[in-house]
Protein backbone atom coordinates (compact mmCIF):
# COMPACT_ATOMS: atom_id res chain seq x y z
CA UNK A 1 0.00 0.00 0.00
CA UNK A 2 1.95 3.28 -1.18
CA UNK A 3 2.20 5.81 1.34
CA UNK A 4 1.57 9.60 0.17
CA UNK A 5 3.21 12.24 2.08
CA UNK A 6 1.28 15.46 2.12
CA UNK A 7 3.18 18.51 2.92
CA UNK A 8 0.71 21.21 1.91
CA UNK A 9 2.55 23.98 3.52
CA UNK A 10 1.08 27.86 3.29
CA UNK A 11 -0.23 30.36 1.13
CA UNK A 12 -1.63 28.59 -2.13
CA UNK A 13 -0.13 25.45 -1.13
CA UNK A 14 -3.02 23.67 1.10
CA UNK A 15 -5.07 24.83 -2.29
CA UNK A 16 -3.43 23.19 -4.92
CA UNK A 17 -1.87 20.43 -2.72
CA UNK A 18 -6.32 19.56 -2.16
CA UNK A 19 -6.58 19.44 -6.04
CA UNK A 20 -3.79 17.26 -6.65
CA UNK A 21 -4.96 14.64 -3.72
CA UNK A 22 -8.48 14.50 -4.97
CA UNK A 23 -7.27 13.99 -8.67
CA UNK A 24 -4.53 11.19 -6.95
CA UNK A 25 -7.63 9.81 -5.21
CA UNK A 26 -9.85 9.44 -8.56
CA UNK A 27 -6.72 7.69 -9.96
CA UNK A 28 -6.82 5.66 -6.63
CA UNK A 29 -10.78 5.04 -7.39
CA UNK A 30 -10.33 3.95 -11.14
CA UNK A 31 -6.90 1.73 -10.92
CA UNK A 32 -7.15 0.35 -7.49
CA UNK A 33 -3.77 1.78 -6.58
CA UNK A 34 -4.44 1.44 -2.79
CA UNK A 35 -3.10 4.98 -1.56
CA UNK A 36 -2.72 5.99 1.91
CA UNK A 37 -2.01 9.44 2.52
CA UNK A 38 -0.78 11.38 5.67
CA UNK A 39 -0.91 15.16 6.14
CA UNK A 40 2.32 16.75 8.17
CA UNK A 41 3.15 19.77 9.03
CA UNK A 42 5.87 21.91 7.09
CA UNK A 43 6.99 25.16 6.18
CA UNK A 44 5.91 28.19 7.85
CA UNK A 45 2.71 26.36 9.44
CA UNK A 46 5.27 24.03 11.59
CA UNK A 47 7.62 27.32 12.69
CA UNK A 48 4.05 28.43 14.14
CA UNK A 49 2.97 24.47 15.37
CA UNK A 50 6.29 23.44 16.38
CA UNK A 51 9.11 26.34 16.34
CA UNK A 52 10.61 24.77 13.26
CA UNK A 53 10.06 24.13 9.15
CA UNK A 54 10.87 20.83 9.00
CA UNK A 55 9.71 19.19 12.78
CA UNK A 56 9.81 15.71 13.90
CA UNK A 57 6.99 13.93 12.84
CA UNK A 58 7.36 15.48 9.06
CA UNK A 59 11.06 14.00 9.27
CA UNK A 60 9.81 10.38 10.14
CA UNK A 61 6.85 10.56 7.95
CA UNK A 62 8.32 11.65 5.22
CA UNK A 63 11.17 9.15 5.49
CA UNK A 64 8.75 6.46 6.25
CA UNK A 65 6.57 7.00 3.23
CA UNK A 66 6.64 6.17 -0.51
CA UNK A 67 6.58 9.69 -1.69
CA UNK A 68 6.05 13.42 -1.03
CA UNK A 69 3.89 15.83 -2.55
CA UNK A 70 4.52 19.33 -1.32
CA UNK A 71 2.66 22.42 -2.01
CA UNK A 72 4.39 25.63 -1.48
CA UNK A 73 6.08 27.16 2.28
CA UNK A 74 6.53 30.55 3.73
CA UNK A 75 5.19 34.21 3.01
CA UNK A 76 5.39 37.41 4.70
CA UNK A 77 4.59 36.06 8.34
CA UNK A 78 7.50 34.31 8.34
CA UNK A 79 10.10 36.68 6.47
CA UNK A 80 11.88 37.89 10.00
CA UNK A 81 12.27 34.69 11.43
CA UNK A 82 15.71 33.70 12.35
CA UNK A 83 17.54 32.21 9.41
CA UNK A 84 18.21 28.78 10.89
CA UNK A 85 14.13 28.04 11.65
CA UNK A 86 13.12 30.10 8.57
CA UNK A 87 11.01 27.96 5.55
CA UNK A 88 13.60 27.93 3.30
CA UNK A 89 15.62 26.00 6.11
CA UNK A 90 13.24 23.44 6.15
CA UNK A 91 13.34 22.61 2.52
CA UNK A 92 16.81 22.77 2.26
CA UNK A 93 16.70 20.00 4.83
CA UNK A 94 14.42 17.84 3.41
CA UNK A 95 16.42 18.16 0.23
CA UNK A 96 18.99 16.78 2.25
CA UNK A 97 17.33 14.13 4.72
CA UNK A 98 16.59 12.46 1.29
CA UNK A 99 19.87 13.01 -0.21
CA UNK A 100 17.98 14.31 -3.46
CA UNK A 101 20.48 14.79 -6.32
CA UNK A 102 17.93 14.95 -9.34
CA UNK A 103 15.82 18.02 -10.00
CA UNK A 104 13.60 17.06 -12.78
CA UNK A 105 12.00 20.43 -14.36
CA UNK A 106 9.62 19.51 -17.67
CA UNK A 107 8.72 22.86 -19.69
CA UNK A 108 5.86 21.55 -21.80
CA UNK A 109 3.81 24.46 -23.90
CA UNK A 110 0.37 22.66 -24.47
CA UNK A 111 -1.23 22.17 -27.97
CA UNK A 112 -3.79 25.19 -28.33
CA UNK A 113 -1.88 27.23 -25.76
CA UNK A 114 1.20 28.83 -27.22
CA UNK A 115 -0.59 31.73 -27.45
CA UNK A 116 0.59 31.95 -23.63
CA UNK A 117 4.69 31.65 -24.22
CA UNK A 118 6.51 34.54 -24.42
CA UNK A 119 8.31 33.13 -27.92
CA UNK A 120 6.61 32.95 -31.28
CA UNK A 121 3.46 30.51 -31.25
CA UNK A 122 5.98 28.45 -34.12
CA UNK A 123 8.98 28.78 -32.26
CA UNK A 124 6.91 27.40 -28.89
CA UNK A 125 4.99 24.85 -30.66
CA UNK A 126 5.90 21.35 -29.56
CA UNK A 127 8.46 22.32 -26.77
CA UNK A 128 8.66 19.42 -24.49
CA UNK A 129 11.91 19.39 -22.52
CA UNK A 130 12.78 17.91 -19.12
CA UNK A 131 15.86 19.87 -17.31
CA UNK A 132 17.51 17.61 -14.63
CA UNK A 133 19.84 20.06 -12.60
CA UNK A 134 22.09 17.86 -10.77
CA UNK A 135 20.95 19.04 -6.91
CA UNK A 136 23.74 18.39 -4.48
CA UNK A 137 26.58 19.05 -5.26
CA UNK A 138 28.96 21.58 -7.76
CA UNK A 139 29.85 24.69 -6.78
CA UNK A 140 27.01 25.82 -4.35
CA UNK A 141 28.61 23.08 -1.95
CA UNK A 142 31.78 22.82 -2.72
CA UNK A 143 34.81 23.55 -0.65
CA UNK A 144 36.72 25.42 -0.23
CA UNK A 145 34.82 28.64 0.30
CA UNK A 146 35.26 31.75 1.57
CA UNK A 147 34.68 35.38 1.88
CA UNK A 148 36.83 37.66 3.11
CA UNK A 149 37.32 41.83 2.44
CA UNK A 150 39.45 41.39 -0.67
CA UNK A 151 37.99 38.22 -1.68
CA UNK A 152 35.48 35.81 -2.26
CA UNK A 153 36.24 32.11 -3.70
CA UNK A 154 33.81 28.93 -4.29
CA UNK A 155 35.04 25.51 -5.92
CA UNK A 156 32.80 23.70 -8.41
CA UNK A 157 33.68 20.21 -7.99
CA UNK A 158 32.48 16.78 -8.87
CA UNK A 159 32.68 13.37 -8.21
CA UNK A 160 32.10 10.59 -10.76
CA UNK A 161 29.57 9.21 -8.46
CA UNK A 162 27.92 12.37 -8.65
CA UNK A 163 27.96 12.54 -12.25
CA UNK A 164 26.90 8.96 -12.80
CA UNK A 165 23.80 9.02 -10.76
CA UNK A 166 22.33 11.94 -12.59
CA UNK A 167 23.49 10.79 -15.73
CA UNK A 168 21.89 7.58 -14.92
CA UNK A 169 18.52 9.25 -14.07
CA UNK A 170 18.66 11.51 -17.61
CA UNK A 171 18.89 8.22 -19.22
CA UNK A 172 16.56 6.11 -18.28
CA UNK A 173 14.32 9.66 -18.12
CA UNK A 174 14.89 9.90 -22.17
CA UNK A 175 14.05 5.92 -22.52
CA UNK A 176 10.69 7.01 -21.53
CA UNK A 177 10.62 9.50 -23.41
CA UNK A 178 11.78 10.74 -26.69
CA UNK A 179 15.16 8.90 -26.18
CA UNK A 180 17.45 12.16 -26.18
CA UNK A 181 19.93 13.31 -23.78
CA UNK A 182 21.54 16.94 -24.27
CA UNK A 183 24.30 17.27 -21.29
CA UNK A 184 25.63 21.05 -20.67
CA UNK A 185 28.69 21.86 -19.45
CA UNK A 186 31.34 24.44 -20.08
CA UNK A 187 34.30 21.35 -20.94
CA UNK A 188 36.08 24.59 -23.04
CA UNK A 189 36.94 26.65 -20.31
CA UNK A 190 36.57 24.34 -17.38
CA UNK A 191 38.24 21.32 -16.07
CA UNK A 192 35.24 20.01 -14.32
CA UNK A 193 33.26 20.57 -16.95
CA UNK A 194 35.66 18.31 -19.14
CA UNK A 195 35.51 15.71 -16.46
CA UNK A 196 31.54 15.99 -16.45
CA UNK A 197 31.99 15.23 -20.15
CA UNK A 198 33.56 12.01 -19.78
CA UNK A 199 31.89 10.77 -17.06
CA UNK A 200 28.17 11.37 -19.31
CA UNK A 201 29.98 10.16 -21.90
CA UNK A 202 30.93 6.83 -20.65
CA UNK A 203 27.56 5.99 -19.01
CA UNK A 204 26.17 6.91 -22.00
CA UNK A 205 27.36 3.17 -23.33
CA UNK A 206 25.05 1.41 -20.99
CA UNK A 207 22.47 3.21 -22.71
CA UNK A 208 23.21 2.95 -26.51
CA UNK A 209 19.63 3.54 -27.54
CA UNK A 210 19.41 6.79 -26.20
CA UNK A 211 21.07 9.52 -28.53
CA UNK A 212 23.55 11.66 -26.93
CA UNK A 213 24.86 15.29 -27.48
CA UNK A 214 26.88 17.84 -25.95
CA UNK A 215 26.42 21.63 -25.48
CA UNK A 216 28.38 24.32 -24.20
CA UNK A 217 25.95 26.40 -21.89
CA UNK A 218 26.55 29.78 -23.34
CA UNK A 219 25.45 28.28 -26.82
CA UNK A 220 22.77 26.12 -24.86
CA UNK A 221 21.03 29.34 -23.50
CA UNK A 222 20.58 30.53 -27.18
CA UNK A 223 18.50 27.51 -28.11
CA UNK A 224 16.49 27.11 -25.30
CA UNK A 225 15.30 30.50 -26.98
CA UNK A 226 15.67 30.27 -30.80
CA UNK A 227 14.56 26.16 -30.75
CA UNK A 228 13.22 24.95 -27.58
CA UNK A 229 11.54 22.21 -29.60
CA UNK A 230 14.65 20.22 -30.49
CA UNK A 231 15.49 19.34 -26.97
CA UNK A 232 14.00 16.01 -25.09
CA UNK A 233 16.17 15.86 -21.92
CA UNK A 234 18.83 17.73 -20.82
CA UNK A 235 20.98 16.78 -17.93
CA UNK A 236 23.57 19.00 -16.51
CA UNK A 237 25.27 20.71 -13.27
CA UNK A 238 23.93 22.48 -10.21
CA UNK A 239 24.29 26.00 -11.09
CA UNK A 240 23.47 25.64 -14.92
CA UNK A 241 20.42 23.88 -14.03
CA UNK A 242 19.16 26.51 -11.82
CA UNK A 243 19.70 29.24 -14.53
CA UNK A 244 18.40 26.65 -17.75
CA UNK A 245 15.42 25.19 -15.78
CA UNK A 246 14.59 28.99 -14.51
CA UNK A 247 14.65 29.91 -18.66
CA UNK A 248 13.07 27.01 -19.56
CA UNK A 249 10.07 27.69 -16.84
CA UNK A 250 9.02 31.18 -18.19
CA UNK A 251 8.94 29.42 -22.00
CA UNK A 252 4.75 27.45 -21.31
CA UNK A 253 3.82 31.09 -20.47
CA UNK A 254 2.70 30.54 -16.28
CA UNK A 255 4.11 29.77 -13.27
CA UNK A 256 1.12 27.71 -12.42
CA UNK A 257 1.90 25.03 -15.56
CA UNK A 258 5.29 23.51 -13.78
CA UNK A 259 5.61 20.51 -11.89
CA UNK A 260 9.03 19.53 -10.48
CA UNK A 261 10.14 16.27 -9.26
CA UNK A 262 13.29 15.78 -7.30
CA UNK A 263 15.03 11.88 -6.56
CA UNK A 264 17.38 10.46 -4.68
CA UNK A 265 18.82 7.95 -2.31
CA UNK A 266 15.34 7.92 -0.33
CA UNK A 267 11.82 9.10 -0.65
CA UNK A 268 11.25 11.02 -3.77
CA UNK A 269 9.92 14.60 -3.57
CA UNK A 270 6.68 16.30 -5.99
CA UNK A 271 6.27 19.91 -5.67
CA UNK A 272 4.79 22.39 -7.95
CA UNK A 273 7.65 24.90 -9.31
CA UNK A 274 5.65 28.14 -8.36
CA UNK A 275 5.93 29.71 -4.43
CA UNK A 276 3.29 30.47 -1.78
CA UNK A 277 1.45 33.21 -3.75
CA UNK A 278 0.34 35.04 -0.67
CA UNK A 279 -1.51 37.58 -3.01
CA UNK A 280 -3.83 35.00 -3.78
CA UNK A 281 -4.03 32.91 -1.32
CA UNK A 282 -7.50 31.79 -0.33
CA UNK A 283 -9.09 33.21 -2.54
CA UNK A 284 -9.78 29.78 -4.13
CA UNK A 285 -8.47 30.84 -7.57
CA UNK A 286 -4.92 29.29 -7.28
CA UNK A 287 -4.35 27.07 -10.72
CA UNK A 288 -3.86 23.99 -9.26
CA UNK A 289 -2.15 22.51 -12.85
CA UNK A 290 1.82 22.76 -11.75
CA UNK A 291 0.37 20.91 -8.69
CA UNK A 292 -1.91 18.37 -10.62
CA UNK A 293 1.34 17.67 -12.79
CA UNK A 294 3.43 17.23 -10.06
CA UNK A 295 0.97 14.33 -8.79
CA UNK A 296 1.42 12.71 -12.59
CA UNK A 297 5.21 12.72 -12.06
CA UNK A 298 4.65 11.07 -8.57
CA UNK A 299 2.48 8.48 -10.76
CA UNK A 300 5.04 7.90 -13.17
CA UNK A 301 8.70 8.23 -10.78
CA UNK A 302 7.35 7.11 -7.51
CA UNK A 303 4.14 4.21 -8.58
CA UNK A 304 5.69 3.55 -12.28
CA UNK A 305 2.33 4.04 -13.67
CA UNK A 306 3.24 6.52 -16.36
CA UNK A 307 -0.02 4.79 -18.07
CA UNK A 308 -2.06 6.72 -15.87
CA UNK A 309 0.08 9.72 -15.56
CA UNK A 310 -0.22 9.97 -19.13
CA UNK A 311 -3.87 10.34 -18.71
CA UNK A 312 -3.78 12.99 -16.32
CA UNK A 313 -1.75 15.02 -18.38
CA UNK A 314 -4.05 14.58 -21.46
CA UNK A 315 -7.23 15.47 -18.82
CA UNK A 316 -5.50 18.79 -17.45
CA UNK A 317 -4.92 19.84 -21.03
CA UNK A 318 -8.23 19.41 -22.39
CA UNK A 319 -9.21 21.36 -19.29
CA UNK A 320 -6.44 24.06 -19.74
CA UNK A 321 -7.34 24.59 -23.06
CA UNK A 322 -11.36 24.78 -22.72
CA UNK A 323 -11.76 26.76 -19.38
CA UNK A 324 -9.02 27.36 -17.62
CA UNK A 325 -8.03 29.75 -14.13
CA UNK A 326 -7.58 33.67 -13.97
CA UNK A 327 -4.24 33.50 -14.41
CA UNK A 328 -4.82 32.18 -17.68
CA UNK A 329 -6.94 34.34 -18.71
CA UNK A 330 -10.14 32.22 -17.73
CA UNK A 331 -13.02 32.25 -15.08
CA UNK A 332 -12.35 28.39 -13.45
CA UNK A 333 -11.38 28.40 -9.56
CA UNK A 334 -9.31 25.94 -8.27
CA UNK A 335 -12.09 23.23 -7.09
CA UNK A 336 -13.99 23.66 -10.42
CA UNK A 337 -11.07 23.11 -12.88
CA UNK A 338 -10.11 20.05 -10.39
CA UNK A 339 -13.36 18.84 -10.96
CA UNK A 340 -13.34 18.95 -14.62
CA UNK A 341 -10.01 17.45 -14.47
CA UNK A 342 -11.00 14.56 -12.34
CA UNK A 343 -14.74 14.20 -14.89
CA UNK A 344 -12.09 13.83 -17.58
CA UNK A 345 -9.93 11.37 -16.26
CA UNK A 346 -13.50 9.02 -15.51
CA UNK A 347 -14.29 8.98 -18.70
CA UNK A 348 -10.64 7.67 -19.72
CA UNK A 349 -10.10 5.55 -17.73
P1 LIG B 1 8.77 32.24 -3.98
O1 LIG B 1 9.85 33.18 -3.57
O2 LIG B 1 8.21 31.45 -2.84
O3 LIG B 1 9.08 31.42 -5.18
P2 LIG B 1 7.42 34.30 -5.46
O4 LIG B 1 6.64 35.44 -4.87
O5 LIG B 1 8.71 34.55 -6.16
O6 LIG B 1 7.56 33.18 -4.37
P3 LIG B 1 5.14 32.91 -6.44
O7 LIG B 1 4.67 32.75 -5.06
O8 LIG B 1 5.25 31.69 -7.25
O9 LIG B 1 6.55 33.58 -6.53
O10 LIG B 1 4.21 33.98 -7.15
C1 LIG B 1 4.62 34.78 -8.25
C2 LIG B 1 3.37 35.33 -8.97
O11 LIG B 1 2.77 34.26 -9.70
C3 LIG B 1 2.30 35.86 -8.01
O12 LIG B 1 1.66 36.99 -8.54
C4 LIG B 1 1.34 34.70 -7.90
O13 LIG B 1 0.03 35.10 -7.62
C5 LIG B 1 1.43 34.02 -9.27
N1 LIG B 1 1.21 32.58 -9.14
C6 LIG B 1 2.11 31.68 -8.66
N2 LIG B 1 1.58 30.45 -8.65
C7 LIG B 1 0.32 30.56 -9.13
C8 LIG B 1 -0.74 29.63 -9.35
N3 LIG B 1 -0.62 28.32 -9.06
N4 LIG B 1 -1.90 30.11 -9.86
C9 LIG B 1 -2.04 31.40 -10.15
N5 LIG B 1 -1.09 32.32 -9.97
C10 LIG B 1 0.09 31.92 -9.47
Amino acid sequence: MPKIALLPGDGIGPEVTNAAAEVLKAADKAFDLKLEFETFNFGGNAIDAFGEPFPEPTRKGCLAADAILLGAIGGPKWDNVPREIRAETGLLALRKAHDLFANLRPAKVLPGLEHLSPLKPEVAKGVDVLIIRELTGGIYFGQPRGLNDSEGWNTERYSKQEVERVAKVAFESARKRRGQVCSVDKANVLEVGEFWRKVITEVHKNYADVALEHQYVDAMAMHLVTKPARFDVVVTGNIFGDILSDLASVLPGSLGLLPSASLGEKTPLFEPVHGSAPDIAGKGTANPTAAILSAAMLLTHALNRPDIATLVEDAVARVLATNPTPDLGGKANTQSFTQQVIETLRVKA
